[in-house]
C-alpha cells in the first residue's frame, strides 16, 4: 500500500533512464569467463560463442587450472565461510599468508585485505586524514576512491585535472594542510592511460606529500615483472599507499586490500569501518589468490604474451583507421565519441561473435562515448585476426572507416 508512491517515482526514473538510451542490460554468460565465452543475448536467447573483449581477465587466470584447484584445496582445507570479521574469529593463518606474499610482491612493509578493493577505497581516507588534512586527487580517479574522499567529510579536497602536474603543483605550492595525500589510480580504467608517478613522486619530496595509488588494473600485468605502475616508473620505494584488487587481473574472483607502511597498516585494521565490520574474505579465495601470486611471481610468459596482444592489437585498430586513445596498457578504448553509436556498434559485433561494451555518459564524460576493447592472454592470436576483421566489417558498415 505504502509502496505505490515510491514505486511510481522510481519507475518514471527508470524510464528516463530508457529513454534516454543509457539502460544497460546484462548479458548472460553460460560458461567459464575467458577468451571465448557463451553468452544469452537477450536473455532466454540461445548461447552463442563469442570473442570476449571486455573483461578484466588480464592474465587469463580466472579459469586456471591451478587456481581452480587452490580454491577447491581451500575449501577442503578451511572450509566454505567463516561467519565472522577479521577481528573476532575471522583470521586465519592463510589470510595472514595472503598478507604477507601481497607485501612481498609489491615492495611494502604490511597489507590489509579488504571483500574488495571498493572497500579499501571507501576506508582508507576516513581513517588516516582529518580536518587538518588535505587530499590532492586527479579528476578521473575511480568511483571508490570519490566515495572514500566523501565518507571523509572533514578533509579538504582539492581536484586537478587528469594528468595535469602543473595544476597539481600548484595546489601543493598553496597549501599549508598538516598531511598532504596525492591521489591516484595507476592505470585510468575508461581511456587505459597510466599516470605520471615519476612526476607525481617528484612533486611529492618536493611538498612533503604522501602517495596514493590505486592499481587495481596494474597489478600483475604492468611493470617488467607485473609489480604494477610504480615497478613500471621505477618508483616503488617512493609510493606510500597501494590499494590494488583480486577481482581483476589476480584470478578475478574478490577481494581487495592496501599495501604501505606499517603504522598505516596497523591503525587500518583498528579504525577501517568495512575491515572492523563486514565479513571476512572466503578461505578459497584467499587460498586461490595465494596461488595467482606464486604463479605470477615466477612465470612472466602470461604477461609477456598480453603486452605482446595488446601491442599488436592497438596497431592493428590505428592500422584500420579507428580513433584510439593514446596509451600503452591492454585496456584500449576505440573512441566513438556518440552514445547511440557506441551501443550500435557493440551490438553490431557482437552479431558478429566479437562480445564488447559500449561506455557513455556517465560512465564517461558527454560525447566521450566509446567501445572499451580489453585484452586478455587468454585470446589467441587467432581470435585477434577474428576480431579485427569484425571490426573492419562493423566499422565500415556504420560509416566510423572506410
Ligand atoms: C575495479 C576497480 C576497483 C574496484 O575493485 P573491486 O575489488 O572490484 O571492488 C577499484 N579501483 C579501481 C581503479 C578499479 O579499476
Amino acid at each position: 500500500m505504502s509502496y505505490k508512491k515510491a514505486q511510481k517515482i522510481y519507475a518514471d526514473v527508470i524510464n528516463e533512464i530508457k529513454e534516454s538510451g543509457l539502460y544497460k542490460d546484462e548479458y548472460i554468460i553460460t560458461s567459464p569467463q575467458g577468451g571465448e565465452i557463451s553468452v544469452q543475448f537477450p536473455q532466454g536467447s540461445i548461447n552463442k560463442n563469442v570473442l570476449n573483449f571486455c573483461s578484466n581477465n588480464y592474465l587469463g587466470l580466472a579459469s586456471h587450472k591451478d587456481v581452480i584447484a587452490a580454491a577447491k584445496n581451500g575449501l577442503d582445507n578451511y572450509g566454505f565461510g567463516l561467519s565472522s570479521v577479521r577481528f573476532i574469529c575471522g583470521t586465519q593463518d592463510l589470510h595472514k599468508k595472503l598478507e604477507e606474499q601481497v607485501s612481498s610482491f609489491l615492495g611494502k612493509e604490511d597489507t590489509i585485505l579488504f571483500s574488495s578493493c571498493f572497500d579499501a577505497n571507501a576506508a582508507i581516507f576516513e581513517v588516516l586524514l582529518n580536518e587538518e588534512d588535505a587530499i590532492f586527487s586527479d579528476q578521473l580517479v575511480h568511483a571508490s576512491i570519490i566515495d572514500g574522499e566523501r565518507l571523509a567529510k572533514k578533509v579538504e579536497r582539492l581536484i586537478y585535472p587528469h594528468s595535469d602536474m602543473v595544476e597539481l603543483e600548484k595546489m601543493l605550492a598553496n597549501s599549508n594542510s598538516r598531511i598532504k595525500m596525492i591521489v591516484t589510480d595507476g592505470v585510468f580504467s575508461m581511456d587505459g592511460d597510466m599516470a605520471k608517478l615519476d612526476e607525481i613522486v617528484t612533486l611529492a619530496e618536493k611538498y612533503e606529500a604522501l602517495v596514493f595509488v590505486d592499481d587495481s588494473h596494474a597489478t600483475g600485468l604492468i611493470g617488467n615483472t607485473g609489480r604494477g605502475t610504480p615497478e613500471y616508473f621505477n618508483v616503488i620505494d617512493k609510493v606510500d599507499i597501494i590499494s590494488t584488487t583480486f577481482g581483476k587481473a589476480l584470478g578475478g574472483a574478490n577481494g581487495g586490500c592496501i599495501s604501505g607502511k606499517k603504522e598505516i597498516i596497523s591503525l587500518l585494521r583498528q579504525r577501517a569501518r568495512p575491515y572492523l565490520f563486514s565479513n571476512t574474505l572466503m578461505p578459497a579465495v584467499v587460498s586461490a589468490t595465494i596461488k595467482v601470486l606464486e604463479i605470477i611471481d615466477k612465470d612472466f610468459t602470461l604477461k609477456e604474451k598480453l603486452i605482446r596482444m595488446s601491442e599488436y592489437w592497438r596497431a592493428s585498430l590505428i592500422n584500420l583507421g579507428f580513433d584510439i586513445k593514446n596509451g600503452n596498457t591492454p585496456i584500449i578504448p576505440v573512441m566513438l565519441y556518440d552514445a547511440k553509436l557506441a551501443q550500435d556498434f557493440a551490438r553490431e559485433l557482437f552479431n558478429e561473435g566479437v562480445y564488447v561494451r559500449g561506455f557513455f555518459y556517465p560512465v564517461v564524460a558527454q560525447g566521450q562515448a566509446r567501445i572499451r576493447t580489453q585484452i586478455s592472454a587468454s585470446l589467441t592470436e587467432e581470435d585477434l585476426e577474428k576480431a579485427l576483421f569484425a571490426f573492419k566489417k562493423v566499422g565500415i558498415k556504420l560509416g566510423v572507416i572506410k
